[in-house]
Order: C-alpha cells, then structure tokens, then sequence
C-alpha cells in the first residue's frame, strides 16, 4: 500500500535552480552570515557532485548512500548537516514516545533535526498565525510525521510538502490517505536547501536549526513574492533576525534580513514541547518580503555590510582603514571607472590611488565627518544606506 501511496503523491525533488537567485537580487548568496555563506557552499558542492558525466543534474536529492538499507552510522555520515547533527545527538536520543500522532511508532533521528511538535496547542497556535485562507497553496517544509501537516490541509486549497526524510514521506501520505483532504497533499521527497520551491502563497516550517539561514536566504530570494512565510527557529536565530542596533545579537543577517523583509515574533516555544525536545529554546517568526524591494544594489550593500559587521564594535573609520580593504577598494574603483567607459580610467591614471581611498575613507567616516566615531552596531538601516551612497558618490564600490 505504501507503495501505491508514493507513486500517487510524491514526487522526487528536481533540484533547485539558478534563475531563483537572479532578478535584482544577485547575488544574495553573499547576503548571510558566514555560517550560511558555509552552507551555501556546502549545497554548491552537493549540486556539483550530483552532477552526472554529461553534466545533467540528477532528479534524486538523496545522496548515494540513501539508495540503499542505511545504517545508523551511514545515515550520520551522508546527512546533509551531519557535522552539527552529531552535536545534537550526542544530547538528543530521547526515544520517548507521546501519544498525539503516528508519530510515536518512528524513532526520531536527530541526525536529521527530527523533533517532533508533541504539544497540539502549539500546533493550532502556529497554524493560526499562519492564517490560510481557503484559496492559499501552502508550502510546508519538513513535515516529518505530519503533524502541522493535517490541520493545514483543513485550511488550505493545496499543500506540497518537501520532506527529505522517506521515512517521513511515507508516515505523513499514510496519515492523510483516505481523509478528505487527501487530494490536496503533494510531497516532494529531496533536501530543501536543493529542491527548486512550486509557487506557493503562505510556507510554514518546523525545520532543523542547520538548515535556518540558508532556507531564510532562499526565501528571501523566491519569487514570485508569497504572502508570509511562518518559521518556527532556534531562539537566537529568531532573535537575529529583528535585531535592532545597539542590541548584543545585531548583525550582518539582521541587517540584511531586515533590508528585505519585515520580520515578526510571533511566539516562544519551549523545549518541552518537542519530542525529543531539542537542547534550546525555539520561538516563530512571521517573515513578509518588502514589496516592492528596496531600489539598493545588494551585491555592493552586502559587501560593505559585511566590511562593517567584520569589525562591529569598531569606529568606521577603523573599520574600514586596513590594508586589504583599502586594497580591495581601489581594485574595485578601477573596474567600476573602466566599466564606465575609458575617460573614466584615463582620468584616474595620474592619481595616487592609494592615497585616493584613504582620503574618501577619512572624508566621509574620518575625524569631523558626520560618522566620526560612529560603530556598525549602533547604525540603523538608514544609516547603511546613505552611507553606500556616500561612498558610491565618491566613486567607491564595495564589490
Ligand atoms: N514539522 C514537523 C517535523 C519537525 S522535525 C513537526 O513539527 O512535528 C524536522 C523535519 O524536517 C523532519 O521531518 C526532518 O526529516 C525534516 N528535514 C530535515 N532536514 C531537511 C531538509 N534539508 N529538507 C527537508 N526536510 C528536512
């Protein structure tokens, strides 16, 4: 019978394509913080190595060794975040059962981020947040055994679930096989971070902590723009993300985060309500993309913000005068004047370049300049902003 269900329903995860980070957004892949910039390196490399010999990519996500009966250990090994899944069993493992699903006959595998929403008030709170409308294609990603899974159906017109999981796969197509809502449930078996989105209007997700930046970047970077997105994340993370300027957690995917979408705390989840619970405390997230997005080049924005963010508690000033950069700056004011056209390169030919760098840096940031003093944590988006215009109208690119 499973078999049945999944040729019916699940469909394998094609992967995901280059267009969703083109559009006025390239390259966002700069965007994050260092430990998504690893992840995204880490799905550049699986994407290569899926590659076959005459350069297609293969429609099956799953690395090789999911193919065949896994082990324990072979699972931990071709996981896609084993690195951080082995912390997490080390403390995880809590092979505790409840009794609100099916969920209790599949032994997590924290490898995987597997943990489970066992508390159904927190399951009702999320998807009323959520507010789907009849009309709505939701995008659930990870449903695990489904149990946000079945109260979406309820509300939504159709779901597609990407789950990697095929343990999950079957469990959640066998908890809704035969409903009345059967027909409106589509799983898409493949890593997220890999598997190109449907279109949807509302995503809602429990998902592993590895997997939260580069799935917050993805979003970021969807189109066509949907409606909200409803995350359940790592306390921290969440608080990241609408970090203000002068708080301790303010940083580079604050800022960028914040640039494009407008994010809201929806609610605290402790850990006692996940089975196994997970060592910290999560909280969910409402992210809507600004529509229209902000007219700023993100490539340069990026650059300067991640420059500044380097060095956050430092002055601009300071920031911004080390070797390297000063370097990095002047080759980058080279190729802007030659793409401009050879009069640009031809005035610059004479000048002391890099002399010239030093001054617009002690020009705009320097000592009786508006920024004298200024740090990147205290500076608001406002502030990034005109400070790229500042520096772009002096001729300065940050990429
Ligand atoms: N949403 C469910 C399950 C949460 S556990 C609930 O709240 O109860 C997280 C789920 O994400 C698991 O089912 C896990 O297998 C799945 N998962 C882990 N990594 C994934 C990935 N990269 N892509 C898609 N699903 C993933």
């Amino acid at each position: 019978m499973l078999s049945n269900l999944c040729s019916r329903r699940l469909i394998k995860a094609l992967p995901a394509s280059s267009t969703h980070l083109q559009g006025p957004f390239v390259p966002l892949t700069h965007l994050f913080s260092q430990e998504s910039a690893s992840s995204l390196s880490q799905i550049a490399n699986f994407a290569t190595k899926n590659k076959t010999a005459a350069g297609r990519t293969k429609t099956n996500n799953m690395p090789k060794s999911s193919k065949k009966k896994r082990s324990r250990a072979d699972v931990a090994a071709s996981a896609p975040y084993s690195a951080i899944s082995a912390i997490a069993n080390k403390n995880g493992g809590n092979r505790g059962r409840d009794s609100s699903s099916s969920s209790n006959l599949i032994a997590p595998n924290t490898n995987l981020g597997q943990h489970f929403l066992k508390n159904p008030a927190v399951v009702t709170a999320i998807v009323a947040k959520s507010a789907i409308k009849p009309t709505d294609v939701v995008l659930e990603i990870g449903p695990g055994t489904g149990n946000m899974t079945v109260p979406l159906l309820e509300q939504c017109k159709s779901l597609v679930a990407i789950e990697y999981d095929t343990r999950m796969v079957r469990e959640v197509l066998k908890r809704v096989e035969g409903s009345t809502h059967d027909h409106k449930l589509r799983v898409i078996q493949g890593d997220a971070i890999k598997t190109a989105f449907p279109f949807f209007d509302v995503c809602v997700a429990n998902v592993p902590y590895q997997i939260s930046s580069p799935l917050v970047f993805k979003l970021l970077s969807h189109r066509p723009m949907f409606r909200c997105a409803v995350m359940m994340f790592q306390e921290e993370f969440a608080l990241r993300l609408t970090a203000k300027p002068g708080e301790a957690l303010y940083c580079r995917l604050s800022v960028n985060t914040q640039l494009l979408a407008k994010v809201d705390q929806l609610m605290k989840v402790g850990r006692n309500n996940f089975r196994p619970p997970p060592k910290v405390e999560s909280r969910v997230v409402r992210i809507e993309l600004r529509n229209p997005p902000p007219p700023v080049d993100f490539t340069e924005w990026d650059g300067m913000v991640r420059l500044l963010f380097n060095r956050k508690n430092k002055t601009l000033r300071a920031g911004l005068m080390v070797k390297a950069t000063i370097k990095m700056l002047e080759e980058n004011r080279r190729t802007h004047a030659s793409l401009r056209g050879g009069d640009g390169a031809d005035d610059m030919k004479d000048v002391d370049m890099e002399r010239g760098i030093v001054e617009i840096i002690e020009e705009v940031v320097g000592k009786g300049s508006k920024w004298d003093g200024k740090r990147a944590s205290k500076l608001d988006l406002d502030d990034f902003l005109t400070l790229l215009a500042e520096f772009n109208k002096r001729g300065v690119h940050f990429a």
